[in-house]
Parts: C-alpha cells; sequence; structure tokens
C-alpha cells in the first residue's frame, strides 16, 4: 500500500515563522526546561505534536466568520448560525454552546453524577473522568477486548464492550447509572475508532434498560473516515451522513470544539431531551454565560459552524487521516516501533520497546521526547510512567502498562515536507538508540506530575 500519494487540499494565505534552532541550542533550552517539554517556550519548538487540541488552523471562510460575528448578547445571529447548524448535524433540538469541551462534561454530568452514580464508556478522556468524579460518582472504563493487541489491524479498537456493558447496567441497577458515554474516537485509547455496529449495540443495551446514552463527538468526522472506509455497507454514504447515523443512535452528545470543528476554542452540548436541557441551560447561566452564547464570542460561533462543515468535506478528511497514517507509516519503516493501526488524531510510539535497555524508572517515553526535542527541535508528550506511574508504600514506582510517546497533529498545520522532516528526526533517534541513556526525576508535585516535574539525563 501507498501513502505517499495525498497533497494538502488547500494553499497558504498567512504565514506564520518557525524559528529554527540548531542542535547545540536546544541542548541548551531543553536543559533550561529540566528535560521536560512542557516547561520550553514554543517559540523554541518547530513542530509542536503536544497536542491537537485548539491547534487547528483555521480557513479563510473561517476568518471571514470572525469578521462577521455578532456580538450581542441575546439572539445574535451567529448564535443563529451555530444552532441551526448543530440541529442540523447532530438532530437534537437542543443546544448549550460552552468555552469549551470540559466545560459541557462539568454541566451533564455533573447534573447527572453525584454520588452513588455510575457512568460507563469505552474510555473516559481524562477531563470526563474528572468530572464525574469531582461530583461523587464513578466512571468504569470497558474498551473491546481486541484493543489490547497493539499490533493486530482489527479497524476498530475504539469499540466498547458491549456484553460487559450489559452486566455493569444490570451489577450497578439503572438507576444508578448517570450515563453511558461512547467517546469517538476513542482518544484515550490510542485515538482509534468506533464502528457503527458497536455504536449500535451500544444504544441497543441503553434502549433496553432506559439509560442515557451520550456521545463524546470531539473527533466524530475523524471517527466517519474509518467507517466510510473500513466498514461495510457505508462506502457509499458522505461522511456527514455517516456521523448523523450516530447521533440518532444517541440521546446527546457533548464536544470540545478545539478538535473537529477546526477552532481554538469552543465546546457545545446538544440533547433529545427537554427536562434535562433545561436543568443543563439553569447551569449555563450561572457560570458560563447567558443560553445564546454560552462561553463563547459571536465570532467564535460562527467559526465553529464553518468549521463543522469544513471538516466533513471529502478532500479534507482524506488529507486529514492520510497524513497521520503517513507519519506513522513512515517511522514504522524506520525501525520504530508504533502502535497499530495508526489512529486518526495522532502517532504513539512504544518507547519502551524502543529502548529495551532504559528501565521503567528510567522513563523511556521522557527519554524519547527529549531525544525529539533535541534532534529536531519536535515536542511531543510523554504517556507512560510520568504521567500514569505510582509509588508504592516503599516508595517503588509501580510503573504505567505501556512507556508511550504521542504525537498528536494538530489540523492543516503542517505540510508533508514537515512530515518528513520529521521521519528524518527518527531516522536519527534509532540510529542513536542502543547508546541513548534514561533520565530520573529530581523534582516532582504530588498530582499530575508529568506537566511540572524537573529531570536529569543519567
Ligand atoms: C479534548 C477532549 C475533551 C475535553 O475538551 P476540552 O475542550 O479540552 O475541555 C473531552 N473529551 C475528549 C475525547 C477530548 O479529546
Amino acid at each position: 500500500m501507498s501513502f505517499n500519494n495525498f497533497i494538502e487540499p488547500f494553499k497558504i494565505k498567512s504565514v506564520e515563522p518557525l524559528f529554527m534552532t540548531t542542535v547545540e541550542q536546544r541542548e541548551k533550552y531543553i536543559k533550561e526546561a529540566h528535560y521536560n517539554p512542557f516547561l520550553l517556550h514554543s517559540r523554541h519548538v518547530m513542530i509542536d505534536f503536544l497536542t491537537d487540541s485548539g491547534t487547528s488552523a483555521m480557513s479563510s471562510e473561517q476568518w471571514a466568520g470572525i469578521m462577521r460575528g455578532d456580538e450581542s448578547y441575546a439572539g445574535a445571529q451567529s448564535w443563529e448560525r451555530l444552532e441551526a447548524e448543530l440541529k442540523d448535524l447532530t438532530g437534537y433540538p437542543y443546544v448549550i454552546p460552552t468555552h469549551q469541551g470540559r466545560a459541557a462534561e462539568r454541566i451533564l454530568y455533573g447534573y447527572l453524577g453525584g454520588k452513588g452514580k455510575t457512568f460507563i464508556s469505552n474510555t473516559h478522556f481524562d477531563t470526563t473522568r474528572a468530572n464525574i468524579e469531582f461530583s461523587g460518582a464513578k466512571a468504569i472504563d470497558i474498551p473491546c477486548i481486541e484493543a489490547e493487541n497493539h499490533e493486530s489491524d482489527y479497524p476498530f479498537k475504539g469499540n466498547m464492550d458491549v456484553a460487559k456493558l450489559d452486566e455493569l447496567i444490570t451489577k450497578y441497577g439503572v438507576n444508578n447509572i448517570g450515563a453511558v458515554i461512547l467517546t469517538v474516537t476513542n482518544n484515550t485509547g490510542g485515538g482509534q475508532p468506533v464502528s457503527m455496529e458497536n455504536a449500535k449495540a451500544v444504544a441497543e443495551v441503553c434502549k433496553k434498560h432506559k439509560v442515557l446514552f451520550i456521545i463524546d463527538c470531539c473527533r466524530i468526522a475523524e471517527n466517519a473516515y474509518f467507517i466510510k472506509k473500513k466498514e461495510k455497507g457505508f462506502e457509499n454514504k458522505t461522511y456527514r451522513q455517516i456521523a448523523q447515523e450516530m447521533f440518532a443512535l444517541a440521546d446527546g452528545c457533548a464536544m470540545s470544539a478545539k478538535k473537529d470543528a477546526l477552532v481554538n476554542m469552543g465546546g457545545f452540548l446538544a440533547l433529545k431531551n427537554e427536562e434535562l436541557a433545561t436543568a443543563c441551560t439553569n447551569l449555563l447561566i450561572i457560570t458560563e454565560g447567558f443560553a445564546t452564547y454560552g462561553g463563547l464570542s459571536g465570532r467564535d460561533m460562527e467559526a465553529i459552524a464553518i468549521g463543522l462543515r469544513e471538516v466533513f468535506e471529502d478532500d479534507y478528511l482524506e488529507y486529514r487521516i492520510m497524513s497521520t497514517t503517513y507519519l506513522g507509516e513512515q517511522i514504522k519503516a524506520k525501525g520504530v516501533p508504533v502502535l497499530y493501526p495508526i489512529g486518526g488524531h495522532a502517532v504513539y510510539v512504544d518507547a519502551g520497546a524502543l529502548y529495551p535497555h532504559i528501565p521503567a524508572h528510567e522513563y523511556p517515553g521522557q527519554t524519547l521526547v527529549c531525544e525529539l526535542y533535541k534532534l529536531g527541535g519536535i515536542r511531543a508528550v510523554e504517556i507512560g510512567s510520568v504521567m500514569f506511574g505510582k509509588y508504592d508504600e516503599n516508595g517503588k514506582l509501580i510503573p504505567s502498562p505501556m512507556e508511550l510517546v504521542r504525537l498528536a497533529i494538530p489540523r492543516r498545520v503542517y505540510t508533508k515536507s514537515h512530515f518528513d522532516y520529521v521521519v528524518e528526526v527518527f531516522d536519527k533517534i534509532v540510529q542513536n538508540k542502543a547508546t541513548t541513556k534514561g533520565v530520573k526525576i529530581v523534582k516532582e508535585p504530588k498530582f499530575l506530575r508529568h506537566f511540572t516535574a524537573h529531570f536529569e539525563i543519567l
């Protein structure tokens, strides 16, 4: 299979400089940042793969929409445009705008949650879990069994384990279930897609037990791409129709517009049930804003409405997924172990397998993110024992099950030549791997240590 045949389906109207740096400069910068890329200045980063969230490039149409933004407090035209777009896309009659995804989550799951409630998901994203647990409720992840094999090419590793869902609802009792949440694509589970068949099966179980079914639809366009390409019966449907078919299965959705809405800030809830929507709107007014703007400026709502049209365009989605796949396949061809198949928004490198001589307590993932920066000015994030490791009562590290590094790809930002450059950097990393040394933690906070911990090279 060839992944070389794609071009960016856009030309460039406005450019932002990349500040070019040398290896010597970057050795100094990463040392000053205590070998933690979160502590780097962005102006010292050449290719920023830290996240795909809020990092999209907007189109000329979206910028035109920014100018058209109607900033009226109530009933703005920009709100009317966004509301109409979201009703049409989701099919849900009630739309609630928020400043980003987690605000939508806090409102919905805060209201549905509380002590004694349980939420079940293919995998809760970390802000989803945090909002559920903050309400006093419990969050259970039930990814499908196929997700455990990181080498097979099973196409829908984002699926939920439906048999387990049925069991858990019965075990906890229908009245104690806050909601069932299907995250598409499954971000925490490697950006792997969910099939329509799985979404249908989840919907059936939810209907049978009469429990609320919510879609976390941050990347539903990217998910639709995989359904059209890999699931039988969807070849002739448009990506938008596929997304609409999935929305129709659920009772509502929560979205961070920072992903597939192709904007830098925004989010929303959309719901079928009037009573639930009214309760959420009341909470919205307390902390986000009036019902016709939530946490958003008129211009933001305009850009989201346009972005949600553009994201389903054939040429865009083809380019989007092809470019992620291209990067993953190319670095795999250099002998770098990557999780398989390549997901929609990110490539995950198995740093534990790349550096078998570096034990978990010397953090192979952190080692790789430092090497990527030093050799290429590339910023990526460790998803391994720095992020998820814990200590036992004797202060010994309990490692994370995998030592991964995530290269999250911003939308419409980097070109194929940038990707080719990244592949070259990986080539160097492979050449140097036998002599690459691990790191140790010299300073760490109690919680979320990956953001601020200090390291030294061993
Ligand atoms: C980003 C994300 C969120 C949270 O959205 P924010 O806009 O960052 O608050 C929730 N769920 C998923 C799957 C996400 O990727």
